[in-house]
């Protein structure tokens, strides 16, 4: 399939005129044919990026709404009240970790995701190698099924071919793009 690669360097205004910047501006963008993009063999991976920094950024909170736990459950025992312990605490605790939770949640999703779609690769490559590409009628098939299940000889759609692909090699849940 066809992909084209284009490197892109960035170009800074100054007071000399446009000059190019080397380093952090330095960009790969990967620009890919509707065809290739139609009959990609596999979905693309999930960037964690953002997520786990997001987890590094918000873990202090855990430990803050702990301390809050804590620093409540004490309070609440030195007042001699007890009705609602658990609930004030368990608000405490929530309100500073919460966010930091559902960014590890996030991660976790995402990572299982990425760990689903590496895992189906050796399939997904294999059944897509096997199959042509007709220009003339713009469909997918295969000579003989590559899998039991899988027809063969039978003209599919690009978006029907690359469904059959992922679903064989179990990335259903992946993205589709
Ligand atoms: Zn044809």
């Amino acid at each position: 399939m066809i992909e084209d690669r284009g490197h892109f360097d960035g170009i800074g205004l100054t007071a000399s005129g446009f000059v190019p910047v080397f380093g952090t501006t330095s960009t790969t963008q990967i620009r890919r044919s509707a065809l290739a993009v139609a009959t990609a063999p596999e979905p693309a991976l999930r960037s964690t990026t953002a997520s786990v920094a997001w987890s590094i950024a918000l873990s202090p909170l855990v430990v803050m709404g702990l301390l809050a736990a804590a620093m409540s459950v004490r309070s609440e025992i030195a007042s001699g009240e007890s009705v609602g312990v658990m609930i004030v605490t368990a608000a405490f605790f929530l309100f500073f970790a919460g966010p930091a939770i559902i960014a590890f949640a996030i991660v976790a999703l995402l990572s299982r995701e990425n760990r689903r779609i590496r895992r189906g690769r050796p399939i997904g490559y294999r059944l897509w190698q096997a199959a042509w590409f007709c220009h003339r009628c713009a469909g997918c098939f295969w000579v003989s099924a590559p899998l039991a299940g899988l027809p063969a000889q039978q003209l599919m759609a690009p978006h029907q071919f690359r469904a059959m692909v992922w679903r064989a090699a179990g990335y259903i849940g992946g993205r589709p793009k």
